[in-house]
């Protein structure tokens, strides 16, 4: 791995390799974008390149620093993260830093601390690593990743540079599934579409066999006259019942509801096609080789009414990280989006 083997996030390697030339390198950062993008995979390959022995802007992947940091072993590259367990990462590993700042880096030019999830940091972690950061210690870099600015202090984030992360294309997203697995072109395609733009969910979106659930929902949904209730229990059975943890349970869940979400998006799209006959190729469709289902449904709902079901959708995704019930809230909405259904056909 090296710079260039990042994807799709050319603003930030030109930039670091630049600031390492001129040595303008900042005393922290925060790496902040979606899961999955690569934030952690750069905070790696940024330390390889500032101390690589062999390449001045980049990591040359051979060398004993680079190998060593490839390998998680080298004494100057330190990875801090939350404890098997733990919900947030707690002032004993924020203290363990703050003791390591003020020593010489052991045999480089820079000692590098990358503090994984830092989006996810108590109040005493956070206000130990604000005191590290208004006194910075010399020939040390501090990257913070986070998946969202929200959580960090308003005090950290002011000491940080800020390094924004780009969702990755789909079409790059559908090259690199295509380069390493043998997949066909219809999955590798739904897949990179759905992904958001991270990598990271396209494995997973793989692994999980989520092209091949789709299909299953589309086409449950599909059918007319759905009966809410066994369409609840059969997803819950099928798709949420092996989630070992209840944060397991919610990502399958916002998972299945984004699915069924994608499919009423298509059908606005299908139905604003049919009404105003704009080809098919202005926007792509996610389910597009289930375009017969798609035309069944666009042929007995309205627009109105399709609208309605995607408002329900967003409303029950916001639902899902509270407290609630959640094979109740699954029933609730295959109940709602019955409603909707059938309510258009009378
Ligand atoms: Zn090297």
């Amino acid at each position: 791995m090296a710079f260039s083997d990042i994807l799709a996030q050319d603003h930030i390697t030109n930039h670091f390799r630049k600031t390492i030339t001129s040595n303008h390198l900042s005393h922290a950062y925060i790496f902040t974008g979606q899961d999955g993008i690569g934030k952690t995979l750069l905070a790696k390959e940024l330390s390889k390149a500032i101390l690589c022995s062999e390449k001045e802007d980049d990591s040359c992947n051979s060398c004993n620093n680079c190998v060593r940091i490839e390998n998680s072993n080298h004494p100057d590259v330190h990875w801090i993260e939350i404890e098997e367990k733990a919900k947030f990462l707690k002032i004993d590993n924020i203290r363990d830093l703050q003791h390591s700042v003020k020593l010489s880096p052991l045999e480089s030019s820079y000692k590098i601390f990358i503090i994984k999830e830092a989006d996810r940091m108590n109040e005493e972690a956070s206000n130990c690593l604000l005191k590290t950061l208004e006194e910075p210690p010399t020939s040390t870099i501090i990257i913070l990743i986070a998946n969202s600015l929200t959580p960090v202090k308003e005090t950290i984030k002011s000491r940080c540079q800020i390094i924004r992360f780009h969702p990755i294309p789909a079409h790059i997203i559908e090259d690199q599934l295509i380069k390493r697995f043998d997949a066909d072109t219809s999955k590798v395609g739904w897949i990179s579409r759905f992904s958001s733009g991270s990598m990271g969910n396209a494995f997973e979106l793989l692994e999980d066999n989520f092209y091949e659930k789709n299909s299953d929902i589309v086409n449950r949904i599909g059918v007319s006259g759905i009966d809410n209730l066994l369409l609840a229990e059969e997803v819950i059975d099928n798709y949420l019942s092996s989630s070992e943890t209840l944060e397991e349970k919610r990502q399958a869940l916002r998972r299945i509801l984004n699915c069924i979400l994608q499919f009423y998006r298509d059908l606005l799209v299908v139905k604003i096609r049919n009404v105003y006959g704009t080809g098919k190729k202005t926007t792509p469709l996610f389910n597009a080789d289930h375009e017969d289902t798609l035309q069944q449904c666009a042929g007995y709902l309205t627009q109105k009414q399709i609208t309605a079901i995607i408002n329900d959708i967003l409303e029950s995704i916001k639902y899902i990280d509270y407290n609630l019930n959640i094979n109740l809230l699954v029933e609730n909405i295959f109940t709602r989006i019955a409603m909707l259904n059938s309510s258009e056909r009378e």
